[in-house]
């Protein structure tokens, strides 16, 4: 359930017309709603009251400043993979002790910027990365928190680019590996083991995966308890999916009871990572139609938004609903929705039946709140799209689109 609705055949978002905002603030243009952010995260949150938690939202998902603050108001933690985004989660004004920092390849001068602002935990991806938080946290006089990220060979049934938690991926360790790992950890001096984490893998329509890999973590647990290691945090990572199209995910409610029944009673704290649950149809991308073309075989729509802006779909083969910002009743046709970028690969949707819409009208992505904007490129010197946050009757502008001399700042 979202906030954006057509109202006379035409599309808003909350309380503004689309093509209000559009004629404001150009486009390519982000639009956010604020109630739709606040009652995905709320919906989400809430289905676990049953457990003592914290939802950590996954940064990279949306990484915008004011929608991390929006969520943090909310009492949401941040899912961080990276010391810029450990920056905007800080100044955001997200609480230390409510931001876990994943990902295979921190370096050390992030690990140390972490250690400084004293963050939860570290989700721990590899044995080097462990030797290097010890080594890192010992010369800052620190003990670090950490889990080890356990990859528990699951099949998440997803886009294999998106699929994280099985053998053949790269990230964290093989379930004996970790166990070896936790050994090690026990006996460093820098380090203090307080959790397990995983994290298979996203857009998952199945709570099946969830507790498959979850049984193995308690499972583990166990065998950790045997050996004196005793821990106190269990983190579930994101992955819970979205309909896009005819997709049908279990409601957040459905996951919260089944993993609420899976761990009542197991004395374990819960983090959880969800990213596009939350922001993804809390978002769309407004783009104009800047030509259309017939060719014998294909019709094109010819739009100012290109994978440099959206890239889902060049990358995945994601499929995006598309409907005019204002519907006119005109029949359908087929065609390809391409963006202005010199590639191919470059098109927001293949062979989609869509009215036959002329230049100079308004068209909309949705579902494009999370892994949009963050994905954004200047590939083909195109400034980056604004992304604007519409709360009610309020609009802000949460990011400015970028100019030409953006574009080259830093180079001299
Ligand atoms: C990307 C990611 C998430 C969020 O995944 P969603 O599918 O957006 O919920 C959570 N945790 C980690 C470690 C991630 O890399």
């Amino acid at each position: 359930m979202n906030y954006f609705e057509f109202k006379d055949n035409e599309l808003f978002a909350e309380n503004i017309s689309v093509t209000e905002l559009a004629h404001e603030y150009g486009t390519p243009l982000y639009v956010y709603s604020a109630a739709t952010l606040r009652r995905h995260f709320d919906a989400f949150d809430s289905a676990f009251s049953g457990l003592e938690h914290l939802t950590c939202f996954s940064v990279k998902a949306n990484s915008n400043l004011s929608v991390l603050k929006l969520l943090a108001e909310k009492g949401a933690g941040m899912d961080i993979v990276s010391g810029g985004e450990l920056y905007r989660a800080l100044k955001a004004g997200v609480p230390s002790d409510r931001i876990v920092y994943s990902g295979v390849g921190k370096k050390a001068y992030e690990i140390a910027e972490a250690l400084k602002a004293d963050i939860l935990m570290f989700n721990v991806e590899s044995v080097g990365e462990l030797h290097r938080i010890n080594e890192v946290a010992g010369s800052m006089g620190k003990k670090a928190r950490i889990s080890f990220r356990i990859n528990p060979d699951v099949d998440p049934k997803t886009h294999p680019y998106i699929s994280t938690g099985m053998k053949k991926n790269k990230f964290g360790l093989e379930i004996e590996n970790a166990f070896e790992a936790y050994k090690t950890a026990k006996d460093l001096p820098n380090v203090d083991p307080v959790g397990m984490d995983c994290h298979i893998g996203s857009q998952l329509t199945e709570i099946a995966p969830f507790l498959e890999a979850l049984e193995k973590l308690l499972k583990f647990n166990q065998r950790l308890k045997d050996i004196g290691i005793n821990i106190s945090t269990l983190d579930l990572g994101g992955g819970l999916g979205i309909t896009y199209d005819e997709e049908e995910p279990p409601h957040p409610k459905e996951f919260g009871e089944a993993l609420t029944k899976a761990l009542k009673d197991q004395g374990l704290k819960v983090i959880l990572e969800p990213g596009r649950v939350i922001a993804g149809n809390s978002g769309i991308l407004v783009t104009e139609v800047v030509y259309t073309k017939k060719s014998p075989t294909k019709n094109f729509l010819i739009v100012d938004a290109g994978m440099n802006d959206l890239i889902r779909p060049s990358l995945y083969g994601s499929y995006h609903r598309l409907e005019e910002v204002v519907k006119k009743g005109r029949p359908e046709i087929e065609c390809d929705v391409v963006g202005p970028i010199c590639e191919s690969g470059d098109f927001i949707a293949r062979d989609r039946n869509l009215p036959e819409m002329e230049q100079g009208e308004l068209l909309a992505a949705y579902s494009a709140g999370a892994y949009g904007f963050t994905m954004a490129s200047n590939y083909n010197s195109r400034p980056r799209a604004a992304e604007v946050i519409v709360d009610g009757d309020d609009v802000i502008v949460a990011r400015r689109r970028e100019s030409y001399e953006d574009l080259v700042n830093l180079e001299c």
